[in-house]
């Protein structure tokens, strides 16, 4: 089955409160003459995220934006999946840092599960992935789905001061520094993100001819 296009000149929500992240998408979607609108400009509410796959979350949110819009709606989910840990924290990465939002204590979570797991951190399965999986959803409600994934290593000690999250513990492979040591377009080269939008806008965006 092909795949549904944006035509340049349409207008798309983003089922976000990121602001980085809508600059982000909007700078890459408006070179292909497609605008790319807040959720604030709809009032749309944050619905519970009860997935069990970045998927179905993601396809939630868009789902509910695109419903209260009337407009094609984006979202995504994303997070870190430990191999050590059977792909936790995956869907859980942002819950790991608890409502303080504690990533510095999320990441001393990661260390010690796998030190308890493998008696110590240097036995440990260090591989990691970061995943992001974006839904598209259109109000007939045909859906597109994009994932994209970085893969690497995880380090003990957290290193940097860059991006967010679990940035200071994460080597993607070839590198040797982590996501957090790593300029703003140096992480964008290689993120999850990055490649889950390149996927969107090569498969369903128009190019004019
Ligand atoms: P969400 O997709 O915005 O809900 O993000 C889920 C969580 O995954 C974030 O709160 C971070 O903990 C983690 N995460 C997702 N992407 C990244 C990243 O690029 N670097 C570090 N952590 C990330």
């Amino acid at each position: 089955m092909s795949r549904r296009k944006l035509e340049p000149g349409e207008r798309v929500v983003l089922a976000s409160h990121n602001a980085g992240k809508l600059e982000e998408i909007r700078a890459r979607l408006a070179r292909h003459d497609i605008a790319l609108l807040s959720t604030t400009e709809f009032s749309i509410d944050e619905p519970e995220e009860n997935g069990t796959t970045f998927a179905t979350n993601a396809m939630i949110k868009a789902d509910n934006a695109m419903k209260k819009s009337g407009l094609p709606a984006l979202a995504d989910d994303s997070g870190l999946e430990v191999a050590g840990l059977n792909g936790e924290p995956g869907i859980h990465s942002a819950r790991w840092a608890g409502a303080a939002r504690d990533f510095a204590m999320a990441m001393r979570m990661v260390i010690a599960r796998l030190e308890d797991r493998f008696g110590s951190f240097d036995r440990a399965d260090k591989r990691a992935s970061f995943v992001a999986t974006l839904c598209l959803a259109w109000p007939d409600g045909h859906r597109e789905f994009f994932e994209g994934r970085v893969d690497g290593t995880l380090i003990a000690t957290p290193r940097g001061t860059g991006g967010f999250g679990y940035d200071p513990i994460f080597v993607p492979d070839g590198e040797t520094r982590t996501f957090a040591e790593m300029n703003r377009n140096e992480k964008a080269a290689l993120s999850h993100r990055t490649r889950a939008l390149h996927q969107l806008i090569t498969e369903c965006v128009t190019i004019p001819a």
